[in-house]
Order: C-alpha cells, then structure tokens, then sequence
C-alpha cells in the first residue's frame, strides 16, 4: 500500500485524545500513548487549531495500542471513544462541523443522515484539503466513505479495524436523528479496500 502518509491536524487529535481520556481514564490512555511512540502529548494535548500535528500512520498506530491494551473489549473501547469524539466535536467545534445553529428538525431522516454525514466530510476537508472523503446516497443505505482514512493506514486486517469512526458516525448519525441506528464497516482499506465504507443500516428505537 504506497499510500502518502497524511498529516492530522492538532484540533483532530486533540478531539481523539480528550474522547480516550473521557473513556480511559488518564492513566489508561497514559498508557497506551506510551506504547504507541505519542509520550509527548501525556498531559500536553495539541491546541484547537488546524496546524499539522501528526502522521496518519501515527495515528493508526495509537488505534491499534487501544485494541490491543483492551485485548477483547478493544472494539467496543474504540467505538465509545468515537462516540466521545464526535460529542466533543459538537460541544468545542460546532463551527468547524457547520452544524452551529442548525435546526434539522423538518427534515426526513435520510435528509438529516445525509446532513451530518456531509458535515462530517466538510469538516475533515476544512482540516486537511487532501481527504478524499465523501457519501454515497445511490443505495438502500446512506453510506460515509474514506480513501484516506487515517484509523487503518499502514495496518493490514482480515476484517474491518475503523471501529472509532464506527462510533463517531453512530453518534453523530444519533445526534442528526434522535435514534439509534446500526453503523456496519463493510469495506475496510486494511483489509485490501479501497476504501473504507460505512453503511447506516435501520434505526434501533431504544
Ligand atoms: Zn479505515
């Protein structure tokens, strides 16, 4: 896989780092920073802002740490710590989401899923003009799709690995919607993909 190593911005990592430290605790996610060569952000997060911070390759690495410090529970850990991201991304950065404001409420659910879906894409291309990222509206389901995802770069899988952006849709899909609905990875680039692909399968009224 020759795919560039891309940079993420501070305000990214700064999302991820608070959302692990919120579902970790200080001294899990002490730990796992450790173990995947990010010692210097422990008690030092990047600011919020859009200047370059670290290697995607990087970042993958601190996903795989997650998954391996929590052994089973890693993917279940991945997508809380998603979940956390994109609540934070609401509370600190609704302006760079575009969502300040916004009223959703009239819409029709595939409206309001492909709302936040596209403000998701937005975002990340605001945070790094190289994202290739985008929503696929052609089938039954809406589906988020990444060519540059940063959870898998570098890591080779036999099933999906991008379990903290399965969390993140959901929640931000959650928000957008008022309801649960089931997220499914169904192409993974660590798994040889091009892409990865996320599907917004039906609602779970909870
Ligand atoms: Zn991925």
């Amino acid at each position: 896989m020759a795919r560039e190593d891309a940079v993420i911005v501070n305000a990214l990592v700064r999302q991820a780092l608070v959302a692990a430290q919120e579902v970790m605790g200080e001294n899990g996610l002490n730990a796992v920073l450790r173990t995947s060569g990010l010692e210097r952000f422990i008690g030092a997060f990047p600011p919020d802002d859009l200047n370059p911070s670290i290697q995607a390759s990087q970042y993958a690495r601190l996903n795989a740490a997650i998954e391996e410090f929590y052994g089973r529970g890693g993917r279940g850990m991945l997508r809380r710590i998603g979940k956390a991201s994109f609540e934070y991304a609401v509370r600190e950065q609704a302006a760079l989401l575009g969502i300040a404001g916004v009223a959703l409420k009239l819409l029709p659910e595939r409206q309001r899923i492909k709302f936040i879906l596209n403000s998701m894409v937005g975002a990340l291309k605001k945070s790094n003009a190289q994202v290739e990222a985008w929503v696929d509206d052609s089938g039954v389901r809406v589906a988020y799709l990444e060519s540059t995802c940063a959870i898998c770069q570098g890591r080779t899988s036999e099933t999906p690995v991008c379990h903290l952006y399965v969390g993140s849709i959901g929640e931000a899909v959650r928000w957008a919607t008022g309801r649960e609905h089931e997220i499914i990875e169904t192409q993974c680039i660590a798994k040889g993909d091009p892409h990865c692909r996320f599907e917004v399968g039906d609602a779970r009224d909870a």
